[in-house]
């Protein structure tokens, strides 16, 4: 363990320790089976346990209602883009999109591709420094849904607890992909949540789909069975071979979460990090500017410019040097992102705040 760095990076991203070694410790051969996890057969009895017991690690954690399917998809947050319009968007319909980010708008771009798509708000014009207002929405009631980015990973926006969209009748579809589990979610507002594994529930490969049982009925026939939810869901995520080893990681990630205290216990560690580093962004007399307005800041993607690109360059490789990696923006937001996700240590963000006061130091 003594060689690990403190890992920033926004996906994938730093997975908890006990998990890795876990993992190590097993990877020969799991406990009773003489094999490895990526040995065995997704159909046998060892992999349907790892299977149904994640699943029923994820419905504890998050308390999700029984008229709820979990699946195991592959494609990654990129092909729900797809498959939410594919699935719930009937021929004729329309959607309304909320865009905070530019994860939000690769999700339009793809829609736009199978129907009508209607911008509810949006807060590009604004630099995607925030989320939006109630008042700013402007919701069509007949919308086939409304989909939204709980955290836009690049530009570091999240809409905090209780902020979420109000969609009223219409069903609530989220991109959860950064934020998912980083907090207690209800998840009885939601037609559908979706997340990509690699940041807070596993490695990359799989994709984590929370939709409720009345959606299915919307699902065209004919679609290929790959890309149908009711075929998905029929075969409990076993139409065909699923990410077998991917599963068997978040199985560990989700038994981890809860020996943290489950989401009420790990969004209490996670906002004491973001506390820490947004203190130290505040009160750095204009030294380190944050991207997020109050209100709108993500706990898990601390985005932050210093005066110069210059200065940026510096800051990222001399952070590097001292073991603090993957703290590069987004080319397309620049400066600094700290993705602290809930595996990141908070001795990491304390470790970050204090290179960041001695490099203001220096450079200041
Ligand atoms: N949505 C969000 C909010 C993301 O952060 C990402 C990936 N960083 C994606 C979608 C795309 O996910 P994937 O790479 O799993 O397709």
């Amino acid at each position: 363990m003594t060689n690990r760095i403190f890992n920033f990076a926004a996906g994938p991203a730093v997975l908890p320790e006990p998990v890795l070694a876990e993992a190590q410790r097993d990877l020969m051969a799991l406990p009773g089976v003489g094999m490895s996890v990526m040995e065995i057969s997704h159909r046998g009895k060892v992999f349907e346990e790892i299977l149904q017991g994640c699943e029923s690690d994820i419905r504890t954690l998050a308390g999700i209602p029984a008229n709820y399917h979990v699946l195991f998809l592959q494609g990654g947050a990129s092909l729900q883009f797809s498959m939410v319009p594919m699935n719930l968007l009937p021929a004729g319909g329309k959607a309304d999109y909320i865009v905070t980010g530019s994860w939000g708008k690769k999700a339009v771009k793809e829609a736009q591709k199978l129907g009508t798509v209607q911008i509810a708000g949006s807060s590009e014009a604004d630099n995607f420094t925030r989320v939006l207002e109630p008042s700013e929405l402007k919701l069509d009631p007949s919308a086939a849904y409304v989909h939204f980015t709980s955290n836009e990973t690049i530009h570091g926006v999240e809409w905090g607890d209780g902020k979420e969209p109000d969609a009223g009748s219409v069903p609530l579809v989220c991109d959860t992909s950064s934020d998912m589990f980083s907090r207690p979610i209800d998840v009885g507002k939601y037609a559908l949540i979706y997340a990509g594994a690699q940041k807070n529930l596993g490695p990359s490969g799989v994709t984590l789909v929370i939709l409720r049982d009345d959606m299915l009925a919307r699902v065209p026939r004919n679609l290929p069975t790959m890309l149908d939810y009711a075929a998905q869901a029929k075969e409990k995520s076993l139409y065909n071979t699923p990410p077998t080893f991917g599963v068997y990681i978040m199985r560990l990630v989700m038994k981890w979460i809860l020996s943290e205290g489950g989401l009420a216990g790990i969004a209490a560690k996670n906002a004491e990090k973001a506390r820490i580093l947004y203190d130290t962004l505040d009160s750095s007399s204009g030294f380190y500017r944050p991207h997020a307005k109050p209100g709108s800041r993500s706990n898990m993607n601390v985005t932050y410019r210093l005066p110069s690109e210059d200065l940026e360059a510096k800051f990222v490789s001399e952070a590097k040097k001292a073991g603090l990696d993957g703290l590069k923006g987004h080319r397309s937001v620049g400066g600094i992102r700290a993705s602290i996700y809930n595996a990141f240590p908070k001795k990491g963000v304390e470790a970050l705040v204090s290179f960041m006061k001695d490099f203001q130091r220096a450079n200041g």
